[in-house]
């Protein structure tokens, strides 16, 4: 059986039909795992023993002939962000590297009660922290499409690990674009979804105003079926919604004639790559043939949305991670005579340069004397960037931008420039500030062959209308997108 183009609803009416066994497809995988990964490095842990024992369980279901649940057999990967029990969990870090978590995330727990198989944990940025996945501190995930490249980050192990086949869908977390950006630079739809929509109970925090949780998948079918099945309130995590959870499915395939379109001109300025531009272009073209309104409008904030950004997320990251000190979790430093030179080798040698970096800019924002300068200024800000959202939302239904500014790019690039690095999120970290959901969906190729994303941003918890017009776009472009493995045909 060709992996490569199996989607959510192939694999599941697979296991449903019987033509192949849920322990069979996991089999498969683990194959097409162990012969591609080394060259990918997509995985931290493959979790056989869980995997299988799910697999059993859905068999047994089909051989008594029960009703199977939505996701039967559906073989997926978890970034490593989120807790496992049993099952490693290192959030990417070294600190972590010996951390067996107690419980399931919310999400876990919910995707296997939909019959979801997990095949493994997948490699990122050190406590998501970076956008080209170099700063694991395991090791690199190489682009699918290009192995000299860079899969994005910080979720790049789940981005590559759907491009390349190796799981049918993923998750992954966004707190500046880390499932958007990936998602563009792999060819793969990445859906981050409404502040509050998903559960971020098991997700190791980095920045908590700014965590999302969100699916990976093929298609936008298939994200929108992960995403019905993650969705919805969960006493365990306060800032989840208690707003019902539409079918999601329904909105995919309906038609998008009459709605308005905003296309801001600050995503589309210096920088951004000319194919982009075009692809993007090309894609918004499309939603005015299906019946859109293309509405110019302008999000005035934008370009102080990534120092806003690197403000509120390194504070609450240097709060975060002070909670590993080489007591609670994972690895301690051996042989210190006192407690504090305990702290302070474990967190030396346990933490990375890149996390190092942002727990002592979070550190100085939150200062006494600092605080009102950075901090507080740049709460203000971001209530501005929400307010860009609030006006551009009473005017049109969705807005298009491009997911990143460039296509994938080398490994080694920009790991020497931190400030160029940021700028991958340019288009990104926006959403994350507001708290709108937004999506990337495969809408072009490079001269290279490398995918190009474009972006779709909705009012507060429509997602039924971002997944609605990604789903146009997804059809409209699927000829000039250039996915490792094909695509189903529409
Ligand atoms: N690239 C951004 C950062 O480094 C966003 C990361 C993320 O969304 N987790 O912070």
């Amino acid at each position: 059986m060709n992996l490569d183009p199996l989607t959510v609803d192939a694999a599941r009416t697979a296991v449903l039909e019987k033509q192949m066994t849920a322990s069979a497809l996991v089999d498969a995988f683990y194959q097409k795992i162990e012969a591609e990964d080394p060259a990918i490095g997509a995985y931290l842990t493959l979790c056989k023993e869980r995997a299988y024992l799910q697999a059993a369980y859905l068999d047994a279901l089909a051989d008594k002939g029960d009703a199977l649940p939505p996701l039967a057999g559906v073989p997926i990967a978890i970034k490593d962000v989120f807790t496992t029990e049993h099952v490693r969990t290192t959030a990417g870090s070294r600190i972590l590297a010996n951390f067996i978590a107690p419980y399931d995330a919310t999400v876990v727990q919910r995707l296997e009660a939909a019959g979801a198989v997990i095949l493994g944990k997948t490699n990122c940025d050190e406590f998501a922290m970076g956008s080209s996945n170099e700063n694991s501190g395991f090791h690199p995930v190489h682009n699918p499409h290009d192995h000299a490249r860079v899969p994005g980050g910080s979720s790049g192990g789940s981005a590559a690990a759907v491009a390349a086949g190796m799981a049918v869908a993923s998750i992954g977390s966004d707190t500046g674009g880390s499932i958007r950006q990936p998602a563009a630079f792999c060819g793969v739809v990445g859906l981050k979804p409404t502040y509050g929509r998903v559960s971020r109970y098991g997700l190791i925090a980095f920045a908590s105003s700014l965590d999302h949780v969100g699916p990976f998948g093929k298609t936008v079918k298939d994200v929108a079926l992960m995403l019905q099945c993650m969705a919805g309130r969960d006493p365990q995590d306060a800032t989840s919604a208690d707003v019902p959870v539409p079918n999601y499915l329904e909105h995919v395939g309906q038609p998008v004639t009459g709605l308005k379109i905003g296309v801001p001109k600050e995503y589309f300025g210096e920088g951004l790559e000319s194919e982009v531009r075009a692809a993007v272009e090309d894609a918004i073209k499309e939603l005015a043939t299906a019946g859109c309104e293309i509405v110019p409008i302008s999000l005035p904030h934008t370009e102080y949305a990534i120092p806003t950004y690197y403000v509120v997320a390194t504070a609450e990251a240097s709060s975060n991670l002070a909670r590993y000190d080489g007591v609670r979790y994972g690895v301690r430093a051996s042989e210190s005579k006192a407690l504090s030179a305990m702290y302070r080798r474990t967190r030396d040698s346990g933490l990375g340069t890149e996390v190092k970096r942002r727990i002592m800019l979070g550190t100085y924002a939150l200062s006494a004397g600092y605080y009102d300068a950075y901090y507080l200024k740049a709460q203000r800000v971001r209530a501005l960037l929400a307010r860009d959202f609030d006006q551009a939302f009473s005017i049109v239904d969705a807005i298009v931008t491009p997911t990143t500014p460039t296509v994938a790019f080398k490994l080694g690039e920009k790991t020497d420039d931190p400030l160029a690095m940021y700028l991958a999120d340019i288009y990104t970290v926006t959403a994350n500030l507001a708290g709108v959901p937004g999506i990337s969906v495969p809408c072009g190729t490079s001269r290279e062959g490398l995918p190009i994303g474009v972006q779709i941003f909705g009012k507060y918890f429509d997602e039924p209308t971002v997944l609605r017009v990604a789903h146009v776009v997804e059809h409209a472009m699927a000829a000039v997108v250039n996915p490792i493995s094909a695509l189903p045909k529409p």
